[in-house]
């Protein structure tokens, strides 16, 4: 059964969420919907994965449909990625048909793609199998197809960006670290540098190289150290805070631009800002303007002319709202804004409000063969429970063989070795092995 295939070779989300993909199996749905918008700025490894391997990725989805009953498959792909769009056009049938996307931030959110692919809004807080679809990233529908070969994930595509001599897209083997990878792209093209991992918008910023690979890692985008972005991001969380209380003037542009507002949602990032100067009273109430926001950053990273954090003040109102045990359902029907189209964020726009335009350009996929010194493999890369070590320090083991197991009954992955070699440390984190 593809179901226990994907438990067993611990397959995952790819697109971020790492959500396991065993469990979308298991559910009944009208809609399977490929997820390959990929709308962060500088990101284009969905894009050449779907250039690349499109027979892998279709084969994939129809496993995928199989397994949920879906009568009818739905690839969502920016229309501008003509050679991805023309590759997977020639390898589908009459139940799958693309949804041709624009080019716009951020057009690969479950919810903005469950409605471009069949008209309907997913219910305030809800998840896509309420309006009856399932959404799988197009790298996961290549590993499905894996799986159904028994062939567990082993190895991660990605792409290396910005201030590198040679951006380019490969696979490597989870858990390799990040200095493999630039050196891989040819090196920095600056002397100091720091990372945005998997994204400038939803990602992480990482200064660290010898952080690594997991399942779920989308690339890396090196930047000077100086840049905008890094400075930006770098700020302590109460400064951030800080400059919010006393510097938003209420313009609301945060929420006017905001996908989610835009859709139907009570997402109001304004009123949250209202709650770093209401502390004492309203608080609560502003707070709730959090709940459904997807932390997508457009309103930190674009709309804000004064520079300030409302996706971070949202971060912050949703933990003091699950610390208090506070889950806000929206009462109002969710009805699209009537000026939602005309709001839209083109990427090129976004690009220059973050000062990266000069780093876009091609990531071309390049059939490298990668092999570290030494891979860190975590145990938790998904969500649910961490894995539990299946192996010993000094063991040898072989490519795919399983390291980590989940309990059944438990929400979580195996983790499988992602090279030979000689286990060399095994913690509660993580699985180091050493290529020897
Ligand atoms: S856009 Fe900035 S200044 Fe305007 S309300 Fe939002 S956080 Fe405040
Ligand atoms: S991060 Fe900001 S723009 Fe994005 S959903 Fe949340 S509130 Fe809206």
């Amino acid at each position: 059964m593809l179901r226990d295939h994907l438990r067993e070779c611990g397959v995952v989300g790819a697109g971020g969420a790492g959500f396991p993909t065993y469990v979308k199996a298991e559910s009944k749905v009208e809609f399977m919907i490929a997820n390959g918008a990929e709308c962060e700025p500088l990101i284009h490894k969905d894009a050449e994965l779907m250039k690349h391997f499109p027979g892998e990725i279709v084969a994939g989805m129809k496993l995928m449909m199989e397994a949920v009953g879906a009568r009818r498959g739905k690839f969502g792909v920016k229309a501008k990625n003509r050679e991805s769009l023309e590759a997977i056009r020639s390898r589908i049938d009459g139940d799958i048909e693309i949804v041709e996307l624009g080019d716009f931030y951020p057009s690969g959110d479950e919810y903005e793609l469950v409605y471009a692919a069949t008209g309907r809004l997913i219910p305030a807080a809800g998840i896509p199998l309420q309006v009856g679809c399932v959404v799988n990233n197009v790298e996961t529908l290549y590993n499905v197809l894996l799986a159904s070969q028994k062939i567990p994930v082993t190895r991660k595509f990605v792409s290396v960006a910005g201030a590198v001599r040679a951006p380019k897209s490969f696979w490597v083997p989870v858990g390799t670290p990040f200095r493999d990878l630039i050196a891989l792209a040819g090196g920095a093209s600056v002397p100091d540098f720091a990372c945005f991992v998997s994204g400038i918008m939803m990602g992480t910023l990482s200064c660290n190289l010898d952080e690594v690979v997991t399942k779920t890692t989308g690339g890396l985008i090196v930047l000077p150290r100086d840049h905008y972005l890094i400075t930006r991001k770098d700020r302590p969380d109460e400064a951030k805070h800080h400059i919010g209380k006393s510097a938003c003037d209420q313009c609301s542009y945060c929420t006017e631009f905001c996908p989610r507002y835009l859709l139907g949602y009570e997402v109001m990032p304004h009123k949250v800002m209202r709650s770093l100067g209401f502390t004492a009273t309203g608080k609560e109430l502003w707070n709730q303007m959090a709940e459904l926001c997807c932390a997508c950053g457009l309103c930190t990273l674009y709309a804000c002319p004064e520079d300030l954090y409302p996706k971070e003040a949202c971060d912050r109102s949703k933990a003091d709202l699950r610390a208090a045990g506070i889950r806000f359902v929206q009462q109002k029907p969710v009805a699209v804004h009537p000026m939602k189209e005309y709001r839209r964020v083109p990427l090129a726009q976004l690009r220059k409000r973050l000062k990266v335009e000069e780093y876009e350009g091609e990531t071309p996929f390049v059939d490298t063969a990668v092999r570290p010194a030494m891979v860190r493999i975590p145990l938790k890369q998904h969500a649910g429970k961490p894995a539990r070590p299946a192996v010993s320090e000094g063991a040898r083991v072989r490519k795919g063989r399983t390291i980590g197991r989940m309990e059944e009954g438990d929400l979580g992955a195996n983790v499988h070795a992602s090279m030979d070699g000689t286990v060399r440390a095994v913690t509660a984190e993580f699985i180091e092995i050493e290529s020897k």
